[in-house]
């Protein structure tokens, strides 16, 4: 039984992209909050795993290539299926591609809305079909949480599909926080800052980006995937229960410069 509002035990979650990166900080962060996990994703997430089990919590790997819609409802039975119920998702997985504007191929247009915002989408609607059955039934809320990106409130530059998405990522998350918060789920999403990870190495390795990039961070580091992890505890848990349609800021203070 849940001791705290932010308490998630017994809360079964799905996280993507759980192997590596900000999935992994998340997938971690909910199991030490007391959550069982499903690790959901097209790289073995076995390291995952063991520090999950570590803690206690369970932890089922799920493998799927989330670059089309074409394992969604499979992915969201085997978890119901595995855990017994889906309490919480978390949609993480995403990609990135860069070129100039100019240039810019229908080939990565295609593949970063595909991953980053259609996927995204009915992932979210394979579980909320689940969620809002077990709302109906008097369990808890359901609770979706979407990885969004400082390119949600933010143009960017050389990353247009990357930007259409997680921009469309904020608007999709309002959207079904309106349909779906009379129907007993949260939909909220996460915009990370800089977060050092397998996505930003090359920025990193920058030496001229690395420190312009920390030039304009009031805290003056990089993100670790376990800064983004405490805010998806927030975001699925009860604490967080009057809470929709926000796009949560997790950037050391980047966009307040
Ligand atoms: P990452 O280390 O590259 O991790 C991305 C994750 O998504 C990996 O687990 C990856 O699996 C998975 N993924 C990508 N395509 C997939 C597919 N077709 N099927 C299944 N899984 C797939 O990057 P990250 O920084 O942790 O990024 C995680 C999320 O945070 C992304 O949505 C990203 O846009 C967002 N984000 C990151 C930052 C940042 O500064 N790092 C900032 C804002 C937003 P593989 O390991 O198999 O590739």
């Amino acid at each position: 039984m849940a001791t705290t509002p932010f308490d998630l035990t017994g809360r079964t979650a799905l996280v993507t992209g759980a192997n590596t990166g900000i999935g992994q900080g998340i997938a971690i962060a909910l199991a030490q909050a007391g959550a069982d996990i499903a690790a959901v994703g097209r790289s073995p997430a076995d390291g995952t795993a063991e520090q999950v089990r570590a803690l206690g919590r369970r932890c089922e790997l799920v493998s799927a290539d989330l670059s089309s819609i074409e394992p969604v409802t499979e992915v969201v039975d085997t978890v119901v299926g595995k855990l017994g119920r889906l309490d919480i998702l978390v949609n993480n997985a995403g990609i990135i591609r860069r070129e100039d504007a100019l240039d810019f191929s229908e080939e990565d247009w295609d593949a970063v809305m595909d991953t980053n915002l259609k996927t995204l989408f009915f992932l979210c609607q394979a579980a909320a079909r689940h969620m809002t059955g077990w709302a109906s039934q008097g369990g808890e809320r359901g609770k979706i949480v979407n990885i969004a990106s400082m390119l949600t409130f933010q143009g960017g530059i050389r990353v247009p599909s990357y930007t259409a998405s997680k921009s469309g990522v904020g608007g999709l998350t309002k959207l079904m926080a309106n349909e779906w918060a009379p129907r007993g789920i949260n939909v909220n999403a996460i915009a990370p800052g800089y977060i050092a990870t397998n996505n930003t190495a090359a920025l990193q390795a920058d030496e001229t980006r690395n420190r312009q990039i920390l030039e304009r961070i009031p805290e003056q580091r990089w993100g670790d995937p376990a800064d983004i992890g405490g805010a998806s505890v927030f975001l699925a848990s009860r604490a967080a229960d009057y809470v929709q349609g926000h796009i949560l800021a997790v950037d050391g203070g980047w966009l307040a410069r």
